[in-house]
């Protein structure tokens, strides 16, 4: 074990930023870590805690917590030995656990393909489990180390997680903002899937090493010299560009690496912003910059939080420069992004640092911008890009995207029509749900399948997605046509009311199904507006119709239709009788639209699920079968806008039963 006992003093040497408490729980960590992974070696040969080692040394790097740190260094055990979650949690505690599980959770994803949108899927996906922002840190931190140690798998294997790493971890590294993983990482990749053209660059790369660096010797001292004179103290960087961002030169320009132009950079850090535009001045100063390629960072920062001024000058011999003026805490901020605030903000404190807890930094940002992170992006990622979907797992892993608001349902029709037609139960972390239950983010979804099951009209009310829905339709319809009309929905022909000692005249619509919330739409008399109110069941008075109130006995205000034939039966009618209003209490989103079916079973569940996918509110409606063939209805419904109202009635107009659909005007 001397091997071990050299490896852990040298990781103690890089702990010297935590305080001695700190660093001794780290320690016992390490050495837990050392035991627990014994013999176990990489495919390098060497011992197995190298790996979590150097994954710890990373996060260092990033100024991490030593709660980070630990989680870091034990971030295999779960996957890898025989520890259990409650002996981790027993050791070290509850969120040292929870970070761990985290990160054993993410590496249990694995892609169906490899296309942008599964990509984009499992990024997702990736945020929407990492209830802390460590877990993505260690997680990343862990791919850079097996990217470092990448040589030493089978060149197959070798391809495949490059691309994953290319596709997925670069720019997550990106979105947090964290450039030198994303950089490495995008290098590291290139090597793998294009191991010519990186030895191409490569090449090139060092034959210009030496004129270049003469090259850029000359341009840093005539900035040493302006600025000192200007009496402004700097630190100067020439600035390789990462062989990544050459290799997506070479595809955009498609021209040869020559013709590449801006590859010369410098970077030049000082201390304030007054410092950093008057170093511009100077700069502009000693060559001419080229139009349009200066670009104020600072004043108009980057989403990731990148502040810094870049700015193209044609330099000696009529080269091209590129240059980078920011201030030393900006240059923090653009190599380790989002893991620079647990540092600057609050230091390496004990009290954990919430995402939450990091300040906004830009608020002119717009998510879409590709070129990194929002710093805030807990808040952003998870309340925008997450909003409207759910990321469950297959027992096999796989990572399937459904709307908010899914169920087992929609999970097996996901999977596939004959598992949702054999659907007979279904379990969520092993435990056994309600087919309505709504499923919720990370769960692992398993479907019980059976050769008698078969779909229940109520599913239709389960299902949230339409591919479901249609599936569930269409068997029904194929299979049970006394389904057709759902009986549960079925309005019992009541006879009418009170006081009425004949039938009706005329034989009346009666309604399949009426809704009405009493919530948002309410019956206004005068100014009185708390009324007690029933809704007359001979009649069905519906928005918009003209409408009369019968004060009851007992019963509250009895609102029939002012052209219900039953007044006339109804004895003290007259003197009771008062004048009443419909009123919606939110009148400017309501939107009213009027129907025509053929005689189905679903109309009211397919209304209901249109208008759940635009996050909208059936206020009232009502549908009746007037020919015994044909349905007629009316609803109101509440929506944010009228864009939304309109692709409602486009999305009803799809379903094969409307026959017509028509926007009505509000009362
Ligand atoms: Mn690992």
């Amino acid at each position: 074990m001397q091997e071990f006992d050299a490896l852990l003093n040298e990781f103690t040497k890089e702990l010297s930023p935590y305080k001695k408490a700190e660093k001794e729980y780290i320690l016992e960590a390490a050495h837990w870590a050392s035991s627990l992974h014994g013999k176990q070696k990489r495919a390098s040969g060497d011992p197995y805690l190298i790996h979590p080692l150097r994954v710890a040394e990373i996060l260092i790097k990033l100024y991490l917590d030593y709660n980070a740190i630990i989680a870091a260094l034990l971030h295999d055990v779960l996957e890898d030995t025989e520890v259990t979650r409650t002996e981790l949690r027993k050791k070290f505690g509850k969120e040292i656990e929870a970070l761990v599980n985290g990160v054993t959770k993410i590496s249990l994803i694995r892609a169906k393909s490899k296309t942008v949108q599964e990509a984009e899927t499992i990024r997702k996906m990736l945020f929407a489990m990492a209830r802390d922002v460590r877990v993505i840190l260690i997680k990343l931190a862990d791919k850079l180390h097996n990217m470092r140690t990448l040589e030493y798998l089978q060149p197959e294997k070798r391809k495949k997680i490059a691309g994953e790493c290319l596709d997925i971890y670069a720019p997550l590294a990106g979105r947090l903002g964290i450039s030198w993983i994303k950089n490495e990482l995008e290098d590291l990749s290139l090597k793998y899937l294009q191991p010519e053209v990186f030895k191409q660059i490569q090449i090139w790369v060092s034959e210009r090493h030496k004129q270049h660096s003469q090259y850029l010797a000359r341009v840093k001292k005539a900035i040493t010299d302006m600025a000192a004179e200007a009496k402004i103290k700097i630190q100067l960087e020439a600035r390789a560009k990462h062989f990544y961002s050459i290799y997506k030169k070479m595809k955009k320009t498609g021209g040869p690496i020559d013709e590449i132009y801006d590859l010369l950079g410098i970077r030049i850090l000082c201390s304030t912003v007054g410092e950093c535009y008057e170093l511009l001045g100077i700069v502009h100063n000693i060559w001419p910059p080229i139009e349009g390629r200066f670009k104020d960072y600072i004043a108009m920062a980057k989403s990731n939080g990148y502040q810094s001024l870049h700015t193209t000058v044609m330099g000696y011999d009529g080269k091209l420069i590129e240059i980078q003026i920011r201030t030393h805490e900006m240059h923090r901020t653009a190599e380790n992004g989002i893991a620079a605030h647990w540092l600057y903000k609050k230091g390496f404190s004990k009290e954990i640092v919430r995402p939450e807890d990091i300040p906004i930094i830009n608020q002119l940002k717009s998510w879409e911008d590709t070129r990194g992170a929002s710093i805030e992006f807990l808040d952003e990622i998870k309340q925008e890009l997450l909003k409207d979907s759910i990321y469950v797992f297959t027992p096999k892993g796989e990572v399937i995207e459904l709307p908010k608001g899914s169920t087992a349902v929609d999970f097996a029709y996901h999977i596939h029509t004959e598992v949702g037609n054999h659907c007979m139960a279904a379990k969520a972390d092993d435990m056994i749900i309600p087919l309505n239950k709504e499923l919720k983010n990370t769960q692992v979804i398993e479907i019980i399948t059976a050769n008698n099951a078969r779909p229940h009209v109520n599913w239709l009310r389960y299902a949230r997605t339409s591919r479901a829905r249609s599936k569930i339709r269409h068997w029904l319809n194929q299979n049970d046509a006394n389904l057709i009309i759902d009986r549960s929905i079925v309005v019992k022909k009541t006879p009418v009311v009170t006081h009425v000692h004949k039938p009706l005249k005329e034989k009346k619509q009666q309604p399949l199904k009426q809704v009405l919330d009493k919530s948002k739409i309410g019956i206004r008399s005068g100014n009185e507006r708390n009324l007690m109110i029933r809704i007359a069941q001979c009649c069905h008075p519906t928005i918009g119709d003209a409408i009369i109130g019968y004060v009851s006995r007992g019963r509250g205000i009895i609102v029939h239709r002012a052209d219900c034939p039953n007044q006339a039966y109804i004895k003290d009618f007259k003197e009771r009788m008062i004048d009443v209003e419909w009123e919606t209490v939110s009148p400017k989103a309501a939107k009213r639209f009027k129907v025509t079916a053929k005689l189905t079973s679903d109309l009211f569940s397919e209304i209901e699920g249109a208008l759940r996918k635009f996050r909208g509110h059936l206020i009232e409606g009502k549908l009746e079968d007037s020919t015994g063939e044909t349905l007629n209805g009316f609803f109101t419904v509440e929506l944010d806008n009228q864009e939304d109202f309109s692709k409602v009635l486009k999305s009803l107009r799809t379903i094969p039963a409307v026959v017509n659909i028509q926007p009505v005007q509000m009362f």
